[in-house]
């Protein structure tokens, strides 16, 4: 073990070379782990893969004896340890997993001072001398891994992180590191509260990727298919990884995939074997594309993933996050497309009446439990609940204290106390898809909306500028169309409305202006939706009670801007769509290669080359010929090219070369005045070779 004076000012950088082998800090390492070699309490919120460990690592071998771990789960435990024990240090684990021996061994090293690191589990405090063992020899650093444990506002709550505050004080005065990947900021005030910590220096960092464009899509079901074939049919837009709700889904959609491309299905309900065989695949580059359920991901080290597609609601933000970030590891542009509708929220009901069955079904199987163990099996027989439903719910009073399994598979009745924190949690679970589905409606930029999730509200702030949010034009999925002029006249009518008032809540504004029943709640929603988009209005959820109930509302204010503007006319207002041409309808329609639009591209005339792009060689001439003649048309008219002819139109009829009216009329776009008025000409061209 090196021997370095702590007087040395580069300590840290020396021991991260030699005792990691790594060659630099990441971004904010150093600054934490000088902060915890003062002996500062740190709460320390930063993304999975960050580099959290190194965190209290470092500083701890810096400052000598031992640090204690604390870690939620035995696999993260035995991965630490054997890191650990790699790198040449003293390391042992005290957890359920292991036999009585290696235990007591661990106990006697940790006593003697001989160990760098002692890794335990939560249950472990709560079995008599244990804690005042620890206490015995104090340890040099306190780390709490997976802190928001201890939060039951925190997702995978764990009753027995809540001992921990009480055993701290005797085991002071180490500093406590509480580190988390996730934590929104009642989760870390909580963690503080919880452990008594000290005046923490907090470093909540790294939730912003640069590189990633997220675009969010309400796309209906049965589109879904299609759409992923074709965004994926864009060699750019590979390796990508597609996120399916079910398995179903995911073998579904890895069959269609596979038509065109090297593309395969992953989930749970596979064979291990073929599970290795398509993540080796995956990695090696011979899969282009895989389709997988939640189960998925964990194990991929891949930097050069483009596209991570998600078919499907997804249950958290946190997953969400997670499962984007596989994207762009190596710094790279990247998109990433979440399509949703109002049908996943049923299905997200569905998994959560099945994970957190009804308060009642618990109670049944608490009610018979007493202090003498019963079998399991004898129990889940006299049953009212069907198997699943008993298991379900046994497994969840065995977490929230209410019933203890012994080895031998007995369980006694346990406290009173389950039927609080599991609703707590049930209630907290059902709010995490809450935030998930007013992540999708919302109009704020969509990475600042991640990165205020968890919990770094300075950087929220800024936008990303590369979102369907920040920058709708780019959009890939997403298709924006200008406003028409009544809705540019409502627009107007909605800022003079809002000039002499504060704000005004959405359905007022609705009401006052008399649209209710007059334009649907979609299209007013669609319209407040690109005011904020131009930046005249802004706004924000608010919730007030009534009658014991939360009601969720929004409030409408006018920017500095939409304040200043006399008129509105002049903005331009960008209306969500649907999708862009050639990426919704049924999945069996020809695969097109989509010629690459580079990512982040925004102006329109890159979409429009790109559309172009997609046609034969003869479509293409024709596409520019009319083209030109729009131009040529629009400045008679004196109006802008798209009044003559939408891009989309434009492509679609270059594409199908109509060669009467009729068909012509059957071009999405082109009603009867527009016929009446350009069909000789648009024909013509068509006609023309
Ligand atoms: P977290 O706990 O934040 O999820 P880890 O601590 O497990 O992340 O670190 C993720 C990976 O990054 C590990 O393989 C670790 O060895 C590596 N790593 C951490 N710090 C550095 C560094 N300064 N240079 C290179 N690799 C690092
Ligand atoms: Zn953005």
């Amino acid at each position: 073990m090196p021997s370095i004076p702590l007087s040395n000012p580069d300590i840290l950088a020396d021991l991260l070379r030699q005792v990691f082998g790594f060659a630099a800090f990441r971004a904010n390492q150093e600054a934490v782990c000088r902060a915890a070699l003062e002996g500062q309490d740190l709460l320390l919120v930063m993304p999975t893969g960050s580099g959290k460990s190194l965190c209290y690592q470092l500083p701890s071998i810096a400052l000598g004896g031992t640090a204690l771990v604390i870690s939620p789960l035995i696999a993260l435990m035995e991965d630490q340890v054997a890191k650990l024990a790699a790198l040449g240090l003293k390391v042992a684990r005290i957890h359920s997993g292991q036999d009585r021996g290696a235990s007591r061994q661990a106990c006697i090293d940790y006593l003697q001072g001989s160990l760098q690191f002692l890794f335990i589990a939560p249950e472990r405090l709560r079995v008599p001398g244990f804690p005042e063992m620890l206490a015995k020899r104090k340890p040099g650093l306190i780390a709490i891994d997976e802190a928001h444990c201890i939060s039951q506002w925190g997702h995978d709550f764990r009753p027995d992180y809540r001992m921990l505050g009480q055993h701290l004080p005797a085991l002071r005065p180490a500093p406590v590191l509480a580190l988390t990947a996730t934590a929104t900021p009642t989760v870390q005030a909580d963690i503080v509260a919880q452990l008594g910590m000290v005046n923490p220096a907090k470093f909540i960092h790294g939730f912003r990727r640069e590189n990633l464009a997220i675009e969010v899509v309400e796309t209906p079901v049965p589109e879904r298919a299609g759409a992923v074939c074709r965004l994926l049919a864009d060699r750019e837009r590979r390796p990508a990884i597609v996120y399916a709700t079910s398995r179903k889904q995911a073998e579904r959609l890895a069959e269609e995939l596979a038509a065109r491309i090297p593309a395969a299905a992953y989930h749970a309900g596979l064979d291990a074997e073929i599970r290795e065989r398509v993540q080796t695949a995956f990695q090696a580059g011979e899969l282009e594309a895989v389709v997988a359920t939640i189960a998925f991901g964990m194990g991929i080290d891949k930097a050069d993933i483009r596209t991570v597609i998600h078919a499907g609601l997804p249950a958290t933000l946190e997953g969400y996050y997670q499962e984007i970030g596989r994207a762009g590891r190596d710094g790279k542009s990247s998109r990433t497309f979440l399509m949703h509708s109002y049908a996943d929220q049923r299905t997200h009901d569905f998994f959560l009446n099945r994970d957190y069955p009804p308060v009642g079904d618990l109670e049944e199987v608490y009610r018979v439990l007493c202090d003498e163990p019963i079998p399991v099996e004898a129990l889940r027989g006299s049953s009212k609940l069907d198997e699943e439903a008993f298991d379900k719910a046994l497994e969840k009073l065995e977490i929230h204290g209410g019933a203890r399994v012994d080895f031998g598979g007995g369980v006694t009745q346990g406290g009173p106390g389950w039927k609080k924190t599991y609703g707590v949690q049930a209630q907290y679970r059902a709010e995490q898809l809450d935030k998930v589905l007013r992540f999708t409606v919302s109009s704020e930029c969509r990475m600042a909306a991640l990165v205020r999730h968890f919990g770094d509200v300075e950087d929220a702030t800024q936008p990303c500028g590369v979102c369907d949010v920040c920058d709708p034009e780019g959009a890939v999925l997403k298709l924006f169309r200008r406003a028409n002029a009544a809705e540019r006249d409502l627009a107007q009518r909605i800022v003079n409305e809002l000039r002499s008032v504060d704000y005004k809540a959405a359905g007022t504004l609705q009401r006052d202006l008399e649209l209710v029943g007059r334009i649907s709640r979609e299209e007013y929603d669609g319209l407040l939706d690109a005011m904020v988009r131009a930046g005249l209005i802004e706004m924000e959820n608010a919730e007030y009670e009534k009658d014991g109930e939360v009601r969720r509302y929004r409030k409408v204010r006018l920017t500095a801007v939409g304040l200043e503007m006399r008129r509105t006319t002049s903005m331009e207002l960008l209306i969500a769509d649907g999708m862009v041409e050639g990426f919704g309808g049924r999945s069996d329609a020809p695969a097109r290669a989509r010629k690459a639009k580079t990512p982040f591209k925004t102006s329109n005339t890159k979409k429009a080359e790109a559309a172009a792009t997609e046609l034969t060689p003869a479509g293409a001439a024709l596409a520019a010929r009319l083209r030109e003649w729009r131009a040529t048309e629009a400045k008679r008219l004196g109006v802008p090219a798209y009044v003559v002819l939408h891009d989309r139109t434009l492509t679609a009829v270059a594409r199908r070369r109509p060669e009467n009216p009729r068909e012509l009329l059957a071009i999405d776009g082109m009603g009867p005045a527009k016929v009446e008025k350009f069909g000789g000409a648009i024909l013509g061209l068509c006609g023309a070779e």
